[in-house]
């Protein structure tokens, strides 16, 4: 029995970890699990949704992603980033497990410059970063298991294929919104301004986005899924916008001054 006990409390200490901000998460999947699922998935997608065939919004968009990605220093961090286009007229983005990022072509209705466009795929990003995915599959995919989900992922057009997707990060494309904690929304902010401001974007324009964001009516997009007030959220960025703008003043003058359009 003791050692039954002990056994248990590994495991469940394994699985219990800090996120970077140093909340308390439980995650059960591993990175390597995690990564294979957001790859299944974003090849889904691919096949789902067409791609926009504007050359020049996809360059646009791999610019201001690799800017950010290239300022990535957390261990176990994908080594490199597939970014593609969507031609969807919601005002929606994502990134996924594994290296992947999706902006919707109506996301350029409210990311007016690529300093706001820095905003959302820096918020994007530290979801992954933070694995956020893994602490929600963790309590929501923790009945069915990892090869289940991934034998949804790979099958055809299922209940359960859509509800993967949107666990992975990537809800509004199945139309499924499965909103993240209010927690991890703060955390995804904090550390997607930081990131943002590393890569010599300027994180004024951050407080910006949101209120571009929060004008919008219709379905609500990933990064305002669970905010509790805008109004709190954008009085919140901009705080941290006084962290974030040192940031990014040390890396123009490192020579990091993205021009992406
Ligand atoms: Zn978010």
């Amino acid at each position: 029995m003791a050692r039954l006990l002990a056994v248990f409390l590994v495991v469940f200490s394994l699985a219990c970890s800090s996120s970077p901000t140093g909340r308390r998460t439980l995650k059960v999947f591993s990175n390597a699990q995690m990564s294979q699922m957001g790859v299944t998935a974003f090849d889904e997608l691919k096949k789902q949704t067409p791609a926009s065939r504007d050359a020049r919004a996809q360059a646009y968009v791999r610019c201001v992603a690799q800017a950010i990605t290239r300022e990535i220093t957390t261990p176990g961090a994908p080594r490199s980033w597939e970014v593609v286009v969507f031609a969807d007229d919601s005002a929606n983005a994502f990134a996924l497990p594994g290296g992947k990022i999706g902006v919707h072509t109506g996301l350029f209705k409210v990311a007016k410059n690529q300093d706001q466009l820095a905003t959302v795929i820096g918020h994007e990003v530290a979801h992954v970063l933070a694995d956020h995915s893994n602490e929600r599959a963790s309590t929501q995919m923790a009945t069915s298991g990892v090869l289940e989900a991934m034998s949804a992922l790979t099958g055809p057009a299922s209940p359960a294929k859509s509800r993967t997707i949107a666990v992975l990060g990537a809800g509004a494309q199945v139309g499924l919104i499965l909103p993240f904690s209010r927690s991890q929304e703060s955390e995804a902010d904090v550390l997607g301004l930081d990131l943002m401001a590393r890569a010599g974007f300027d994180p004024r324009e951050g407080p910006a986005l949101w209120e571009n964001m929060a004008k919008l009516g219709g379905s609500p997009p990933e990064i305002l899924s669970t905010h509790p007030s805008s109004g709190t959220r954008i009085q919140a960025l901009r705080e941290r916008v006084k962290t974030a703008q040192p940031i990014a003043e040390k890396a123009r003058s490192a020579g990091k001054r993205p021009r992406c359009g």
